[in-house]
């Protein structure tokens, strides 16, 4: 007999083996961000939709090809028109303005029977949602996904780039005995007393000046 263990120290075996998956991980090949920031460019405003394929999937992360179409739709601010077109497209990515960051109904109607796996972008945060209908028998279960965008340079080795860091000023002046001849010393000639009261005169004038953003910051608010 079994018995349900609080700590979940134990699990059955059909649980240790499986992945449970919240979200679907889309990677989005930065060529298709720059694509949607250029018909961006070329618009006022309107939103728009481009189609493009999934290139590979595993269980939790699809790849998203960069090949893309823009299919025929007549658009405004605030809408799309997808007018008939040839194209078989698993993928749309559709733009939103700014802060809108959810499907509208009609989106969804149009695009949750086209489409196996929808973006939506937006120009100031990319891809801001999207949404995977994973196909169970006769019924679609849609997933939420978080895009990401490969902008590929994840690897990239710097290790032949070395900084050279210059001593502070500060430090200059501690070391001065041992590093410098009596002539150089004069150009530095501050006693601690001195760099002392320097410093903490530029710390009351930081205070002062995160003091009066602060209540800049609190005044815009009220308002
Ligand atoms: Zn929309």
């Amino acid at each position: 007999m079994k018995y349900l263990n609080e700590n979940k120290t134990e699990q059955s075996t059909w649980e240790s083996d499986l992945k449970i998956i919240d979200k679907i991980k889309v990677i989005v090949p930065l060529k298709i961000l720059l694509v949607c920031n250029s018909i961006v460019a070329k618009l006022d405003g309107e939103e728009f939709s481009i189609v493009t394929n999934i290139q590979s999937k595993t269980s939790d992360t699809i790849t998203l090809s960069d090949d893309y179409y823009i299919p025929k739709q007549k658009v405004t601010a605030g809408s799309i028109d997808y007018l008939p077109d040839q194209y078989s497209h698993s993928v749309v990515i559709h733009r939103h303005p700014d802060n809108l960051n959810n499907f509208s109904r009609t989106d969804n109607d149009f695009i949750n029977q086209n489409f196996e796996l929808r973006l939506l972008y937006t120009e100031k945060d990319y891809f801001v949602n999207g949404v995977y209908n994973l196909k169970y028998e006769e019924a679609i279960i849609p997933i939420p996904v978080k895009p990401v965008i490969d902008y590929g340079i994840e690897e990239i080795d710097i290790a032949n780039i070395e900084p050279i860091i210059y001593s502070t000023r500060v430090d200059t002046l501690a070391g001065r005995n041992e590093t410098k001849g009596l002539n150089d010393i004069d150009d530095f000639l501050y006693s601690y007393e001195e760099l002392f009261n320097e410093i903490n005169e530029l710390n009351s004038r930081l205070e002062f000046l995160e003091n009066e953003l602060q209540q800049n910051r609190l005044s815009e608010v009220v308002i």
